[in-house]
């Protein structure tokens, strides 16, 4: 006797159903039904698949909303996060979680993140016009991007990124850092809140509710995420650089800062104290080294410490502090990273005032301290003969990152000769690093700098794709050499 294969399925099918009825369903335990009731809230799912598959759909959505709609939700997104109460929290929470920074400078970094990240205004129409007719370049969105944000900014870099690609059409999965999961989580969640009250499509920005490196990896190999965007060290840099998709890069820096003897040495000195212990030093652009010339060393460092830096002269002192903060391997011990100059004062035996926000040494020109990215208030000095000596250290200590630079100086030969020969993405000229990402500098802000990748200050237009669209033979009026 023929068996037909599709009756065969069809009884297998019906056996199975009829055990499965048969069978006590087992309840959910209490953990998943807490996870089933919040999968998808505010756009916080429990799997990458699942936020990647919902961002995708909200992008589509996304598509058929206008640029004034664009422009609303990119308003809501600011207004929600300077909301005191919200900026407040998010700046204690991501102080409290990752144990790096400090809060009043967190709070002015997400308030430059929500009010200086470039909206859709960034995404202007080139038209060419001519004899053949008229021709638009748009930016346009690229889809779901996927970025993921370092422990060091966690919610600048969510504020700034979201303001940028959310104006360039785009829906974002987020891939935080495990470090800082729970503040980004409550600011996704305080965005999206927002951004659903405001009328916008669900799930605009996406994260998982246990971020990991493995998330971050299913996310990068995702096809329907259409853009990586990684701001953080080398590695992650490296990974998504080489996944075969669009990549933009943000990487890391170790900004040196050049002192010259024409150089307004008390201004000097204040703007890199400042610049340097910002946020504890956490800013990939901070001043992480000082390379002075040898005439004005002594006034520099005379007037760094009449405005809150603390020298340490004993190079047995500045060994033992070398041996508390680097690991053995090299690199800076992460349980120092964005810590205070007096946290880190007081773990070797030093009590200093409250006015002391940066640690001062002379060092060697290649002590570990000038050659690694620290991320935290240690600012090594190298005194050299001459300005050109300065620059050609300045270049070594920067390691090739094309990061950001500083240069104090009046002499203009010399500031063009560093600019030049550095070729960082940022480079300020007699003011704090802070200078070139918009504050106390033109120019608008980003927490993701694109140095490997060249896009440099990332904004809304670094998020799109540029398409032409061509119509032939009309809207040219300048003449009627194709009759009227
Ligand atoms: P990090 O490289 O440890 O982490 C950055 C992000 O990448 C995190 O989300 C992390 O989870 C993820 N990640 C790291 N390795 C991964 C891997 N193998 N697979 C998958 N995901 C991985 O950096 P961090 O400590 O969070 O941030 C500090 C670094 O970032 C510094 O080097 C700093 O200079 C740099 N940074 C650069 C910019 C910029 O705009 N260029 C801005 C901020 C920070």
């Amino acid at each position: 006797m023929d068996i037909d294969a599709n009756l065969i399925e069809k009884m297998v099918k019906q056996v199975l159903h009829e055990i499965d009825a048969g069978k006590p369903h087992a309840e959910p335990t209490q953990s998943e039904s807490k996870n089933e009731e919040k999968n998808g809230e505010y756009g916080i799912f429990n799997t990458m698949e699942e936020a990647i598959d919902a961002c995708d759909i909200a992008q589509k959505q996304y598509l058929f909303c206008s640029m004034a709609d664009r422009q609303k939700y990119v308003q809501t997104l600011r207004d929600v996060v300077l909301k005191k109460e919200n900026l407040e929290l998010i700046s204690r929470l991501a102080v409290e979680e990752t144990g790096m920074g400090n809060y009043p400078h967190k709070l002015i970094k997400n308030r430059l993140a929500a009010e200086k990240s470039p909206g859709i205004e960034d995404l202007s129409t080139e038209a060419l016009s001519g004899d053949d007719g008229l021709t638009l370049v748009e930016y346009c969105p690229f889809g779901v991007i996927g970025a993921i944000t370092p422990a060091t900014n966690p919610t600048e870099t969510v504020i700034c990124n979201s303001i940028g690609m959310l104006a360039a059409g785009n829906s974002i999965v987020f891939s935080p850092h495990p470090r800082a999961k729970d503040v980004t989580l409550k600011l996704v969640t305080m965005i999206n809140k927002a951004l659903e009250e405001a009328g916008a499509p669900k799930n605009l920005i996406v994260t998982v509710m246990e971020p990991s490196i493995e998330n971050t990896n299913v996310m990068m190999k995702h096809p329907k995420v259409r853009m990586l965007v990684a701001t953080g060290g080398p590695g992650i840099v490296k990974l998504v650089m080489s996944t075969g998709k669009k990549a933009i890069g943000a990487g890391a820096g170790n900004p040196p800062v050049v002192v010259d003897e024409t150089a307004d040495i008390k201004k000097a000195a204040i703007d890199i104290v400042n610049g340097c212990s910002f946020d504890n030093n956490l800013p990939c652009i901070a001043e992480k080294e000082v390379i002075a010339v040898d005439q004005i060393t002594d006034e520099l460092i005379r007037n760094m410490k009449e405005n809150g830096a603390y020298q340490i002269t004993d190079p047995a002192v500045i060994q033992k502090l070398a041996d508390l903060v680097r690991k053995e391997g090299g690199g800076p011990k992460t349980s120092f990273v964005g810590k205070s100059a007096l946290y880190i004062l007081d773990k070797i035996g030093i009590q200093a005032g409250p006015e002391v926000k940066v640690i001062i040494m002379e060092t060697a020109k290649d002590h570990p301290f000038v050659m690694e990215e620290l991320m935290m208030p240690i600012l090594p000095i190298v005194r050299v003969q001459n300005v050109d000596e300065a620059i050609d250290l300045a270049l070594i200590a920067e390691r090739g990152n094309r990061h950001t630079a500083m240069m104090h100086s009046k002499n203009v030969d010399k500031l063009t000769k560093m600019a030049k020969l550095l070729q960082t993405t940022i480079f300020v000229k007699n003011a704090p690093s802070y200078a070139g990402i918009g504050v106390g500098g033109e120019g608008h802000t980003t927490f993701t700098i694109a140095g490997p990748t060249g896009e440099g200050l990332t904004s809304a237009r670094s998020f799109c794709r540029k398409r032409r669209c061509v119509l032939s033979d009309a809207f040219h009026i300048r003449d009627f050499s194709n009759g009227l």
